[in-house]
């Protein structure tokens, strides 16, 4: 009876798969259906445990690993090259209704970085955990560790190879927006064969509680132990079940630096914004007045979705309470 009453609640379920794409006459039809077939993949999987009652934290969970374990995206297997030929991963997780939140950043053997966010913040007194540290707990909490190998994939290492002699980091992004000039020291891919997609996931529960997930590999050629937005709390994910769950992706020094996620939140909570005019204010003003790119997927405690970027695509989808996926890459 209690499952009939929760049941007749409100679930929602929104995804992406990185900003900015592949150009569209780039693409081939093979290559775009196997991108929106995963992306279904990860929606159906974050659906099932919606639709039988299941947690907004478990949901964005599964989604995520299924993005981190598809080559086609920047996060888990197939992540991008470090200036030093390594895969180094960033992946953050938090829950609304306690804002408790988990994150790791830089580890190289974890097989699915978003399980270990969500292991520092269930089984750890601790909210952010770095490298091999980070690695030693995963393997404690009996997460399952790969040999770095793992993570090769030869579109990235090709990628890698063409500006690895540079000073060049390069986004995980194929084009420029136009208007908005990436700084000096980024490059913007202009490789057609690239691939793209740092991921996450963001979700509300028949309980109303609100859950956001994001995983990354950050940018090509990154050295010096780089860390971008993805596993910064309040910067690429965050959620409160209060206003919203938010996960970003794009130029990461730039959604740290407006604080994005939270930005977002804040809108909602002391201006009391709606979700959609909170997101565009922050990603086409705030953001592209600074001169940053990329995008966000949101979803407020009512099951409202707003998906603004400012590139010219986002892999991104979202799944009705009928089961019913709706994908898109380009605006
Ligand atoms: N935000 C990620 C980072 O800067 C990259 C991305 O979203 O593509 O590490």
């Amino acid at each position: 009876m209690s499952n009939s009453t929760a049941q007749s609640q409100k679930f929602a379920l929104a995804i992406h798969g990185g900003a900015g794409t592949i150009l569209k006459e780039s693409m081939t039809p093979e290559l775009e259906s196997a991108y929106k077939q995963k992306l279904k993949d990860a929606l159906n999987a974050g659906y099932s445990v919606l639709k039988s009652g299941g947690s907004s934290l478990d949901a964005v969970e599964v989604a995520v690993k299924v993005l981190e374990d598809s080559p086609l995206f920047n996060a888990g297997k197939g992540s991008v090259f470090t200036a030093e030929g390594t895969n180094e991963m960033d992946a953050s997780i938090m829950e609304g209704k306690t804002l408790k939140a988990g994150s790791v950043a830089g580890v190289t053997t974890i097989k699915n970085p978003i399980s270990a966010a969500r292991a520092v913040m269930e089984k750890s007194p601790h909210v952010m955990m770095t490298g091999k540290g980070a690695e030693k707990f995963a393997a404690e909490q009996k997460l399952e560790i790969v040999s770095p190998e793992y993570f090769f994939d030869s579109l990235r290492y090709k990628q890698w190879q063409k500006i690895k002699e540079t000073e060049k980091i390069q986004l995980d992004h194929s084009e420029d927006r136009g208007d908005v000039k990436p700084s000096f020291d980024v490059e913007f891919n202009p490789n057609p064969d690239s691939k793209f997609g740092t991921v996450g996931a963001v979700a509300l529960d028949i309980n109303g509680n609100l859950a956001a997930a994001t995983s990354t590999g950050g940018m090509t050629n990154k050295k010096f132990g780089r860390i971008g937005d993805s596993p910064i709390i309040g910067a690429g994910c965050y959620a409160n079940n209060k206003t919203c769950a938010v996960s970003c992706t794009g130029h990461g020094e730039f959604f740290i630096r407006s604080v994005v996620a939270y930005d977002i939140s804040a809108l909602m909570e002391y201006k009391n914004l709606m979700l959609q005019q909170a997101a565009e204010t922050v990603i086409d003003k705030k953001l592209t007045e600074l001169g940053g790119t990329g995008g966000v997927i949101a979803v407020d405690a009512q099951g409202n979705i707003a998906m603004p970027f400012n590139t010219p695509g986002m892999y991104r989808g979202v799944v009705k309470e009928n089961g019913e996926v709706e994908v898109s890459i380009y605006k």
